[in-house]
């Protein structure tokens, strides 16, 4: 009796330390083996890439023309569907319809700076809003949208691009990136008001503006140089040479956007003085002179 307890304890501590061992192991292998394919093999996510980022890379704004219970309705079928509806009511309310992570479908045949296809790669906002309503003749009169509104988009926006890493030059309208058949969120929209908050890229310089104007206004481009300079902007358009209806196209939506006092689609000096600021945010102002290296 003497002599045996001693063994006894020694193998009871020997399967203990087993016992503890193999639990370990068994821990250890729940740590770094999360999951198992359907197959069997497992799949180790103990390691993390630096190289990753979102997937999300523009943040597309548009304008419904339905009413709230309309707009709901369409973006909940199997059609169209966007991540995001701000509705028009005091105070306004925010639908997300689909996570960020999924993929919705509200950019169509859309493009910008080469990239294509933009549900893909973006977070889509539809704002509650009529659009326009048809004058007396038959013209479009855009309505404004109302200021509680903006003020619920703007920290929206603000929350999604910190989110996703979007840059300021990717906030874009519908229209912009789908030129050919889409002009939302249309003229009305308060593109200044978002760029003043820092939201979008500073708005073009006014006194820089004014100065070449009046240099583009004694020489107007041609239609090659507007279209070279609208496609570096970023807006999908064709070099064609000639002022053609695409080109007005887009042209309109840039004037939406960034002259919409007059969106009718044709080239002017005010409009290549902002492309040339736009595209050329650097350049130091002419000082009234018309300097050959300047221009281009
Ligand atoms: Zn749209």
């Amino acid at each position: 009796m003497k002599s045996r307890a001693p063994q006894l304890f020694e193998a009871a501590a020997r399967a203990w330390r087993t016992l503890l061992a193999a639990s370990l192991l068994a821990g250890l292998g729940a740590c770094t083996t999360q999951s198992v394919t359907s197959g069997g093999t497992p799949i180790d996510t103990s390691l993390t890439a630096q190289g990753q980022d979102s997937r999300a890379m523009f943040l597309i704004l548009h304008y419904t023309v339905a009413n709230l219970p309309q707009s709901l309705k369409i973006l909940t079928g199997p059609r169209v569907s966007v991540h995001y509806v701000l509705s028009d009511e005091t105070p306004p309310r925010i639908f997300r319809l689909v996570d960020e992570s999924q993929r919705a479908w509200h950019s169509g045949a859309s493009a910008w700076k080469g990239h294509r296809l933009l549900n893909a790669s973006s977070i889509g906002i539809e704002i509650v809003h009529p659009g326009f309503k048809l004058g007396p003749d038959k013209q479009r009169i855009y309505l404004p949208f109302p200021q509680t509104q903006m003020d619920a988009l703007v920290p929206l926006v603000r929350d999604i691009v910190a989110r996703h890493q979007i840059k300021p030059e990717r906030i874009l309208g519908h229209g912009e990136v789908t030129p050919s058949y889409k002009e939302d969120p249309g003229p009305t929209f308060p593109w200044k008001l978002l760029a003043d908050r820092g939201v979008t890229p500073p708005w073009p310089d006014a006194t820089q503006v004014g100065l070449l104007k009046a240099y583009y206004e004694a020489q107007l481009p041609d239609a090659t140089w507007f279209q070279e300079r609208l496609a570096q902007h970023g807006y999908a358009v064709e070099r064609t040479g000639t002022w053609d209806k695409q080109s007005e196209r887009v042209m309109m939506n840039f004037q939406m956007r960034y002259r919409p006092a007059d969106y009718g689609g044709q080239p002017d000096a005010e409009c290549a003085a902002l492309l040339h600021v736009l595209t050329k945010p650097t350049a130091a102002p002419l000082n009234g002179r018309t300097s050959s290296t300047g221009l281009y």
